[in-house]
């Protein structure tokens, strides 16, 4: 047990190798499903949030985006980035780290890597949405795209929603290869696929979780029948989308927070006013989720700041337990507050306590 002081002369920093002993100490599939639990616990009293569409700085291969949110008791931001020609360089699409601060002193709580939190936190949601959305008896879920978040989606998928095959397909054979071998021996039947017309054959659940920054069309409208779910991954940003148009119009749209999914998800091509349903008000009971077997549902996720704070809270809450972090010395720290000039002269060379 590792205790946490409640003045912290340091900020609990949690690392990618912190991040991942995490995980094996917890159990992926537990951690997605606790993961989850937190999401929803906070859609819960979605009112209590600030929320703002995320700051997006945009150039010709990607974007960098800051993603802030507070409850009135703790703050929280993401970094994050997307960058789909980055892979090809042997960098990854996306990256993020991440923080909570106490709002009563402005003081940060945590500092943590959020690259692999945002997978999970990702697939969490989605498996989270789907659990309202999915036709009854869904087993089986086409995954296009099988990039870094693709086992992240097969497995929250298999642990929330009881899926147990997964059809796979990427334009890239090595990435749907590479699925396939980390997904080996998961409890879930994998079958390899060579188009997407073949990855969606008797799937009740799409994944589309590509990465290019342009309007793709993943899916055409004569792909689509009904009583299908569309989990849409991909399309997060201005002029990146992955469904064909008139998919959106036969479908019903569920999004995370509208004036955000209006600028990045796939209803970005529909008309301003287009009707979409609030996922917050599916978790809370108050609008139903599917309503018949014949439905197109449609999670248009493009990710919100909610999630990052939700998921950030819950690595917070494992800190004490498993003693998983480091200690980052990123506060100054003077005896009187109003000495910080003097903390600094006491550093210098050849003073009591200052470097030789
Ligand atoms: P990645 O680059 O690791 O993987 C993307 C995969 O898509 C690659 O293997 C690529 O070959 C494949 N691909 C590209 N075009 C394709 C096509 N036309 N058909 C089939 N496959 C195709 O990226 P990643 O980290 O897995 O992220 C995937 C996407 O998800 C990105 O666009 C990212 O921005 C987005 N994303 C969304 C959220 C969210 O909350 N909605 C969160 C994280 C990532």
């Amino acid at each position: 047990m590792t205790t946490l002081p409640g003045h912290l002369a340091f900020v609990p920093f949690v690392s990618v190798d912190n991040m991942m002993q995490l995980i094996h100490h917890i159990g992926l599939e537990r951690m997605l499903i606790e993961l989850a639990a937190a999401i929803e616990d906070d859609f819960k009293r979605w009112e209590s949030f600030d929320k703002t569409p995320r700051v997006a700085s945009h150039s010709a291969d990607g974007v960098i985006e800051l993603m802030p949110t507070s409850d009135g008791d703790i703050y929280g931001f993401k970094y994050v980035n997307g960058h789909p020609k980055n892979t090809k360089s042997g960098l990854q699409t996306v990256t993020a780290f991440g923080m909570l601060a106490d709002v009563a002193t402005g003081y940060p709580l945590l500092l943590s890597e959020m690259t692999i939190l945002t997978a999970l936190r990702t697939a969490a949601t989605s498996a989270l949405a789907a659990r309202h959305l999915v036709p009854r008896g869904a087993r089986c879920m086409a995954i296009i795209g099988n990039g870094a978040q693709s086992e992240f989606q097969a497995l929250a998928f298999k642990a929330i929603c009881g899926i147990d095959t997964v059809r796979l397909y990427d334009i890239d054979r090595a990435a749907t290869e590479k699925a396939m071998r980390n997904l080996a021996g998961q409890g879930l039947a994998l079958i390899p696929c060579d188009s997407p017309e073949q990855a969606i054959e008797g799937a009740q659940i799409i994944t589309t979780v590509t990465a290019d920054k342009q309007y793709a069309t993943i899916l055409t409208d004569n792909m689509v029948g009904t009583g299908v779910h569309l989990n849409a991954v991909g399309g997060d940003c201005p002029g990146k989308t992955e469904l064909h148009r008139d998919i959106l119009l036969r479908s019903r749209i569920f999004v995370e927070y509208p004036p955000q999914t209006r600028i990045e998800g796939e209803i970005q091509q529909l008309a301003p006013d287009h009707p979409v349903t609030e996922l917050w008000q599916v978790i809370t009971g108050a609008v139903p989720g599917r309503t018949n077997g014949d439905q197109i549902t449609l999670f248009d996720s493009v990710g919100f700041a909610t999630e990052d704070f939700s998921a950030l809270r819950y690595i917070l809450g494992q800190l004490q337990r498993t003693g998983l972090f480091q200690r980052l010395d990123l506060l100054a720290d003077p005896d009187d507050p109003r000495d910080l000039f003097g903390m600094v002269q006491r550093a210098a060379p050849g003073q009591p306590g200052g470097r030789e």
